[in-house]
């Protein structure tokens, strides 16, 4: 074409927040942009492994019918790593072009348009902490991409500046507002921070800045993974989610320097709700390995001011409220949408948290669901996140995570010989 552009890639979300894409030429893309470019619906329920699960509802029983890739205004991209090429991010409809309730885009939409159907008007914003590792891969095995031992904060980035260089470089050209950068606590492990935005706004930032992490990283020769626990000696990487809200010119959170009303049930919505928001912000089995008690990764439905451990945390000297229980793995879509709808059922239905472990040292704290299979069950009895959010998404969710739940149960390991072959 003459502008240079060779192809224009169509990228969505899948159930999991994975991105997927095709290409086309500009000249099919002009010709077709209106009435959207079909796909295959079961692409949105593929596991991350993807494996094709049964019980998804998107129409398996019907011979995998077609919906369409309607491109959404506004999201043509450059690819910063190349020229000839621009992506357009894309809504998953209906064959007829219907909004599809089964597509996390779209369930997020949903729950916006809830939202904005109040009466107390109030404008969310969101602003997410991604953690990652990025990795080399060294004879078959991943390593950490820096050598450093004492990384928390660490000159290790230094190591690292080529990579995040582009990063920056590349997310600025994307228009991700990506402020920090930051080595974490494991080797190898780096944490980005993005200006707040309006929830959809937000979900696909993170959406978009996953994609340039992992690419930035691949342009490099590397690879960069947000697998939640990938080594049991490291931290974990999270994906941490911080919630404010306005209305009328004044912070719905805050009553003078504290937590307001509002804030307090937004709080306690989430920890009712924690174990099925564990469903969807746990994506795999790997990321229950990072709820571990005594690192920073959250260990309990508990809540507290400054307190790591804890699934909600009020940041020192904010009004603003952290969900800390999802992973970096999550969907961003999936996280947003049900962080907001635990947090306002909360507010609707007056439910007053526990007493903040600041408090109460002492106290009974829940602890976050150390089976999936627990997190599953919650979800499927959460009739407000269920309703919210949409059944649809919800089932192609659980038929994505219940394939891999029993892809998992069919392998035997090698540390199972090792424990059990001599001694039963
Ligand atoms: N890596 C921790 C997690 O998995 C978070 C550490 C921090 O507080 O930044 O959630
Ligand atoms: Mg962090
Ligand atoms: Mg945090």
């Amino acid at each position: 074409a003459a502008d240079g552009i060779d192809h224009v890639f169509l990228e969505f979300p899948d159930i999991n927040g994975i991105s997927r894409s095709k290409q086309v030429s500009p000249e099919y893309f002009l010709e077709h942009w209106e009435d959207g470019f079909t796909v295959n619906l079961l692409i949105l329920a593929q596991t991350p492994r993807n494996d094709v699960p049964e019980g998804s509802g998107l129409g398996e029983e019907i011979g995998y019918g077609d919906g369409m890739l309607q491109p959404v205004p506004g999201t043509v991209r450059p690819l910063p790593w190349r020229d000839d090429a621009v992506r357009v991010l894309c809504d998953v409809t209906t064959a007829a072009g219907d909004p599809l309730t089964a597509a996390p885009r779209t369930a997020l939409q949903r729950m916006i348009d809830r939202i904005e159907g109040r009466d107390d008007a109030i404008a969310f914003t969101v602003g997410s902490e991604l953690e990652f590792y990025l990795l080399d891969a060294v004879d078959g095995r991943y390593e950490p991409a820096t050598s450093h031992k004492h990384e928390f904060m660490s000159w290790a980035t230094e190591e690292l500046s080529a990579y995040t260089n582009d990063l920056a470089a590349w997310s600025d050209t994307y228009g991700v507002p990506v402020h920090s950068i930051m080595h974490e606590h494991g080797a190898g492990q780096l944490e980005a921070l993005f200006e707040y935005g309006d929830p959809l706004t937000q979900a696909d930032r993170t959406f978009d800045f996953k994609r340039l992490v992992k690419q930035t990283a691949r342009e490099h020769d590397r690879w960069a993974t947000f697998m939640a626990k990938p080594f049991g000696d490291r931290a974990g990487s999270g994906y941490h989610l911080h919630v404010g809200g306005r209305s009328a010119g004044h912070n719905v959170f805050a009553d003078g320097d504290g937590l307001s009303a509002f804030g307090r049930r937004f709080v306690g919505g989430i920890l009712e709700h924690a174990d099925a928001l564990a469903a969807l912000g746990t994506p795999t089995l790997n990321a229950f390995k990072r709820y571990k008690p005594n690192s920073f990764a959250p260990s309990t439905a508990s809540w507290g001011f400054d307190d790591r451990t804890v699934g909600v945390r009020i940041p020192s000297g904010t009004t603003r409220v952290e969900n800390r229980i999802p992973s970096a793995d999550a969907n961003p879509y999936l996280v947003i949408a049900s962080t907001l709808a635990a947090g306002i059922h909360g507010v609707e239905a007056g439910i007053e948290p526990p007493e903040p472990v600041d408090s109460d040292p002492d106290g009974e704290r829940p602890s976050l669901p150390i089976s999936p299979e627990r997190s599953l069950r919650a979800l499927a009895n959460d009739d407000v996140i269920r309703s919210w959010l949409g059944e649809d998404v919800i089932r192609v969710y659980t038929a994505s995570k219940r394939a891999e739940l029993q892809a998992f149960r069919d392998v035997v390991t090698d540390w199972e010989r090792t424990q059990y072959v001599q001694n039963l």
